[in-house]
């Protein structure tokens, strides 16, 4: 929890809700997900939901087409082709207006039936209202513990405060949507830039189900790579390691030399030595390597973001039908 500054209690009249869900081939469960989100939002007033289509293969933009033919609440935004979850919830929150903005998965391990508590912290006056893993079910014991070490680090070595266990699934005041949007980096870690722009938060527990339908889009590759772009995107710290593992090898081969220098003065020069040789020049090519791997994956970064593409393109927008 990073609840430093105290809340404000809201007791203004502004009490419109807004729902962003990102959808990628999601056909199977997204009926219900509406179903399920629908029931759990009746109590609340008056709420929108954005459907974000990002590209599905499947029948997805259909079947979402259909439910906005039917609820006047619902409006979609189809994306161009799939850009990735994070893209596809920038682009709802940049069509998202209200009060709050509700960012939740479309495959119901993020049960909709929590949103009437997160509003509730809402309108105790907190910001950021997450949703806190208590439990992890129908997940491997190694992503478990690789997503444990991951927080750890980001923790450690990275200038931001992520709060454990803790996914997308969130409620924002407007004025936390605002400054996320005005976030436009394309290397874009949602969950380090929610926590970077700070403001009063709150975690609310919940048992995390398994997927409802279809199949996760994550592999190891991707998980991988998805740590990558947290860690760089926070912190340079591996660009100090890099130095200081380049200073600590200096500092080893001068020794060594210093040993070489003093050997041969003292026994002659035999012209043994193939093996050490070798060894310090794989040793040195593979620090030299990896160093220069890591500064690549940051220059990658800077290349791609001096480009300052758009960061995703809109095929189309079908507003709610009652606006
Ligand atoms: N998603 C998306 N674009 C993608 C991949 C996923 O919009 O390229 C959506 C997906 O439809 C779901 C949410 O992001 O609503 C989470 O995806 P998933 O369940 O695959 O991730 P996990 O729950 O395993 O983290
Ligand atoms: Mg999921």
């Amino acid at each position: 929890m990073s609840d430093v500054a105290m809340p404000l209690v809201r007791d203004g009249p502004g009490n419109r809700l807004c729902v962003v869900v990102p959808a990628f081939n999601e056909a199977a469960g997204i009926e219900e997900f509406h179903r399920r989100l629908s029931a759990a939002m009746t109590a609340l007033g008056p709420w929108r939901v954005i459907y974000v289509n990002d590209g599905s293969t499947d029948d997805t933009l259909a079947i979402l087409k259909q439910l906005r033919a039917g609820d006047s609440r619902v409006a979609l935004v189809n994306l161009s082709r799939n850009f990735g979850k994070e893209i596809a919830m920038t682009a709802g929150l940049d069509h998202a207006t209200g009060d709050a903005i509700i960012v939740i998965d479309a495959d119901l391990q993020d049960p909709p039936e929590l949103i009437p508590r997160l509003v509730a912290a809402w309108r105790d006056g907190y910001d950021i209202v997450y949703a806190q893993r208590s439990v992890r079910m129908g997940e491997t014991w190694l992503k478990k513990t690789t997503a444990n070490l991951f927080y750890r680090l980001m923790q450690d070595v990275g200038n931001v405060k992520l709060p454990r266990d803790t996914g997308d699934f969130r409620l924002m005041s407007w004025r936390v949507v605002e400054a996320v949007r005005s976030l436009r980096e394309g290397h874009r870690f949602m969950k380090g830039l929610f926590a970077w722009v700070g403001f009063p938060s709150q975690a609310i527990l919940y048992e995390r189900a398994p997927r409802h339908a279809g199949t996760t889009k994550w592999n190891y590759w991707k998980l991988w790579n998805f740590a990558i772009e947290g860690i760089t995107s926070f912190t340079v710290m591996p660009l100090k390691i890099a130095s200081y593992l380049g200073l600590a090898v200096s500092a080893f081969a001068s020794l060594f030399i210093l040993q070489l220098v003093v050997r041969t003065i003292l026994f002659g020069n035999p012209v043994a030595g193939y093996p050490s040789l070798m060894a310090v020049v794989l040793f040195l090519g593979g620090v030299q390597l990896l160093t220069l791997g890591v500064i690549g994956e940051y220059l990658g970064r800077v290349f791609n973001e001096t480009k300052q593409r758009p960061l995703y393109f809109v095929e189309s927008f079908l507003p709610p039908g009652d606006a």
